[in-house]
């Protein structure tokens, strides 16, 4: 097993290192939106715990993590008034992950909408936070 690293820039964000536009946080999980949207509203939903892929975390951390990736697809469906939701998580390089810290990406989808590639380009900081915004909307 390939060991975590702490300076991955998921475990920075979750230190207070480096800013994120946080859209929920519990003891479990923390959420943020993604830089480089594939999509409206793309959100980000991680684990405080230390864990590099689905197939090194805990049972029951993964398990809290998934209640949380619920809590924010919910959230995210209402607040960007979408259709529906795609869900993705990538393990290892060869499986699509750049960034070593599991997590778990929550899409929001509308009829008719093609996802952006991956990484293809940095969201303006106004619109993510814009967006952000409207997903903490429908947490409260
Ligand atoms: P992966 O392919 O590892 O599942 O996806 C990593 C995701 O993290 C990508 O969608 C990428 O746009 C996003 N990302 C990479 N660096 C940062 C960052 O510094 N801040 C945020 N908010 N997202 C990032």
């Amino acid at each position: 097993m390939t060991a975590y690293d702490n300076d991955n820039i998921f475990a920075k964000i979750l230190r207070g290192e480096m800013p994120s536009n946080k859209i929920y946080e519990d003891e479990h999980v923390f959420a943020f939106m993604d830089i480089m949207p594939r999509g409206d509203g793309h959100t980000l939903v991680i684990p405080k715990v230390p864990a590099r892929s689905i197939t090194d975390i805990d049972p029951s951390d993964l398990a809290d993590l998934i209640k949380g990736v619920q809590k924010v697809a919910q959230a995210a469906k209402t607040g960007m008034d979408a259709d529906g939701l795609t869900i993705q998580q990538f393990n290892e390089t060869a499986g699509g992950q750049i960034v070593f810290h599991i997590h778990f990406h929550v899409i929001p989808r509308w009829e008719g909408v093609k996802m952006r590639p991956p990484a293809s380009a940095m969201e303006d900081p106004a619109v993510l936070e814009a967006n952000a915004e409207k997903i903490r909307a429908a947490f409260a």
